[in-house]
């Protein structure tokens, strides 16, 4: 039996950034369990039957529950399937990767991880924002904007002292809280501040401005989710950096790896 779960991060949304072994995974796969940020371009790279099952949203609209995906991984595995678990950036970049690795670990069901790009790095590179640059930061901290009432809030005068790039994702409901958070805990005010959204996507969009303005810069050119927030002087070198991505076609000539 050759039952395995690959655990494979998508990249940011152009299709070109998935890994040669994250397609090469894809394209052998018996089952393709996917959530919403995964694009339809590397969906269609899936052979002809192969089970393909959404976990983003129910037709409720509400998501499915992290527990329910554990269980289909799970059960698609114990069907002797080669499951391909298709997450967006990187699969342990929050997206609950870990979560999803831990079930299959406990129950001995044979997993892999095949590392991807996350949008904290590569999103922002695709909208001109180096996340590090010896002139402008030396460190970037990837920090999660869910903040969930009753967990402990985050270290905001520890975050405000940091003079690197600072990176929010699942942020933009909390944009407001995120910007005069740091501005009180001493942040200097014009920070410069951008949000990106659907960044290396047909769809990306930008608010530039400082932490002041930006989160009525984003009311303003109606950016929603899922968004970036950056806050940091690499911000300032998007107009310098910013350039058009190159449209490739996923090479069906790529050699592909023997699954086991
Ligand atoms: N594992 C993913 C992150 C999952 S959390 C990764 O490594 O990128 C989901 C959050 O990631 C979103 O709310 C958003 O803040 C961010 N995100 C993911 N893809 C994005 C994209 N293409 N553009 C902007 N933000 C993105």
């Amino acid at each position: 039996m050759n039952a395995k779960v690959w655990l494979v991060g998508a990249g940011p949304g152009d299709p070109g950034l998935i890994t040669v072994k994250g397609l090469s995974c894809i394209r052998q796969a018996d089952a393709l369990v996917y959530d919403r940020l995964v694009c339809a371009e590397l969906l269609a790279e899936a052979p002809v039957g192969c089970e393909l099952i959404n976990v983003g949203k129910r037709a409720d609209h509400h998501p499915v529950p992290q527990e329910e995906i554990n269980g289909i991984l799970i059960r698609q595995a114990q069907l002797g399937r080669k499951v391909v678990r298709l997450k967006g950036g990187d699969p342990y970049v929050f997206g609950r990767g870990g979560e999803e690795a831990e079930a299959l670990a406990l129950l001995g069901i044979p997993f892999e991880v095949v590392p991807g790009i996350t949008s904290a790095i590569g999103g922002l590179a695709y909208a001109g924002i180096p996340v590090t640059h010896r002139s402008h930061a030396s460190s970037f901290h990837v920090i999660t904007g869910h903040l969930q009432a009753g967990k402990a809030p985050l270290d905001w005068a520890t975050l405000a002292r940091l003079d690197g790039t600072l990176v929010f994702l699942m942020g933009m409901s909390q944009i407001d809280t995120i910007c005069h958070s740091l501005i009180r805990h001493g942040m200097d005010p014009q920070t410069p501040a951008a949000a990106v959204m659907q960044a290396s996507q047909h769809a990306q969009r930008m608010s530039v401005g400082c932490l002041t303005s930006l989160p009525r810069r984003v009311v303003e050119d109606g950016l929603r989710a899922p968004a970036l927030i950056v806050i940091g002087e690499v911000v300032q070198l998007h107009d310098l950096l910013k350039f058009v991505p190159t449209a490739i076609q996923l090479d069906a000539t790529l050699p592909q790896a023997e699954l086991a």
